[in-house]
């Protein structure tokens, strides 16, 4: 872009949440090799590690203790118990990327979702809606990494999860995966042209450089 034309506006806080099995991590691994000026943040949990999952790429896996720390010494934007396991995510990084004009792209839960809401209220909320039940049911039980147990409790949280759409500023069907990252490539390309997210300065700029006639 040519100097002086640089339009400068804060981070943006992309939040993506949806019952699991809804796709959220294809369309995480998706926009982070697709889309320019995305990051992910990487959440903190006391989950075990599960498949080829990596310490400080996919999770930051800790004990309940150091959970606990970071918790109760305000590091966590947010925290909540998801299927019996804390999460949070890491105050540090999301305000970093905020002040350094950088997006970023969270993956948690809806409860999670709500408090970076109240915290971080220009924060855009996805909601990933399942394919049918039946469908939710074949990919959650064709991971094969999970009990049946563990499976029916997914399940009966993804209903629970259902009720806080209304909440959410956008919502796609994830059934054909392709379209599913070309409407959340429109909610970042439309969220990022907000007129009220440019910052001041750039913006009387703007005005004055475009408003101007020869
Ligand atoms: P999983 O264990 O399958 O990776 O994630 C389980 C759920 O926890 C998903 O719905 C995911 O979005 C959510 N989750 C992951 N990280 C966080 C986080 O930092 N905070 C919250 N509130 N939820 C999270």
């Amino acid at each position: 872009m040519a100097e002086g034309t640089e339009i400068r506006r804060d981070g943006i806080l992309f939040i993506v949440s949806g019952p699991s099995g809804a796709g959220k991590s294809s369309l995480a691994d998706w926009a982070l090799s697709n889309m320019e000026g995305i990051t992910l943040s990487v959440s903190v949990t006391t989950r075990a590690r599960r498949g080829d999952e990596r310490d400080g790429v996919h999770y930051h896996f800790v004990g309940k203790e150091r959970f606990e720390e970071l918790r109760t010494g305000s590091e966590l934007a947010e925290w909540a118990e998801v299927h019996g396991h804390c999460y949070g995510t890491p105050r540090t990084p999301i305000d970093a990327a905020l002040t350094d004009g950088r997006d970023m792209l969270l993956d948690i839960d809806v409860q999670g979702a709500a408090q970076i809401k109240r915290s971080y209220p220009d924060a855009v909320t996805t909601f990933l809606l399942p394919p049918p039940l039946e469908l939710l049911v074949e990919r959650l039980s064709g991971r094969g990494t999970e009990e049946a147990a563990t499976v029916n409790h997914r399940i009966e949280n993804a209903c629970r999860e259902l009720s806080l759409l209304p909440d959410y500023d956008y919502v796609i069907v994830n059934d054909v995966l392709e379209e599913t990252f070309a409407s959340f490539r429109s909610v970042v390309r439309a969220e990022r042209g907000r007129v009220e997210r440019i910052r001041e300065p750039d913006l009387e700029r703007l005005m004055r450089a475009f408003g101007e006639r020869p």
